[in-house]
């Protein structure tokens, strides 16, 4: 999606050859047009799967999630990282190992918001090594409903998350796809796909 890839080149910070800030338009500040480009692009890739639902993570993918929901006309559910007090019973719970914080935190969702007639899109702001996207993708299997694929807004291609969840017959369909962050620069992969959009 050229329209992200000028947004990261722009404004995105190479924090290390690891990690990529886009603190301005996605993790922290929010730009709303660009996520409705981005909702409009994720529905469209999934237009033909009869979504009903959407599952995302707080808090980066939220609004992601949110606008592919408006455009599938589908509820978006966010696994929660922290209990809550209102949140009680009925869990479904998944671990989760972050790379970055080194820490495993465990994620849930009410049972009540997710069922095996569901058919769900996940949506995830980054894919790095993909344990967020295993632990969304055990909550969806251990709900019974069935999983359409994942949607990434970028996807760290140099890391293993992608290769993995594709190794296992997912479909992954990620908006930007970086090949690199060494030297300071952002280098996508580039790919028709993406030329095209
Ligand atoms: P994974 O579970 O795929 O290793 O990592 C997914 C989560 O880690 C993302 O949802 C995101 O919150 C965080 N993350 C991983 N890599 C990056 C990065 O380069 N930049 C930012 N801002 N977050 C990242």
């Amino acid at each position: 999606m050229r329209l992200l890839q000028e947004k990261i080149k722009n404004d995105g910070q190479v924090l290390s050859d690891q990690i990529l800030k886009v603190d301005s338009f996605l993790n922290h500040q929010i730009d709303p047009a660009l996520m409705l480009e981005i909702g409009k692009e994720f529905a469209k890739r999934f237009a033909n799967e009869g979504i009903t639902k959407i599952v995302t993570i707080e808090s980066s993918g939220i609004a992601p999630a949110v606008m592919t929901g408006l455009q599938l006309n589908v509820p978006v559910v966010f696994a929660r990282k922290r209990k809550s007090l209102t949140l009680t019973e009925g869990l479904i719970t998944a671990s989760v190992h972050s790379f970055t914080k080194q820490e495993t935190n465990e994620i849930s969702i009410a049972q009540k918001f997710l069922n095996a007639e569901d058919k769900v899109l996940i949506i995830d702001d980054f894919l790095a090594n993909g344990q967020a996207a295993l632990g969304l993708i055990d909550i969806v299997n251990q709900s019974g409903a069935e999983l359409a694929g994942v949607g990434i807004v970028i996807e760290k291609s140099f890391q293993d998350g992608a290769k993995m969840l594709s190794d296992q017959g997912i479909r992954v369909e990620s908006l930007a796809r970086v090949a690199s962050l060494a030297n300071g620069e952002v280098t996508f992969k580039s790919e028709k796909v993406e030329e095209l959009v």
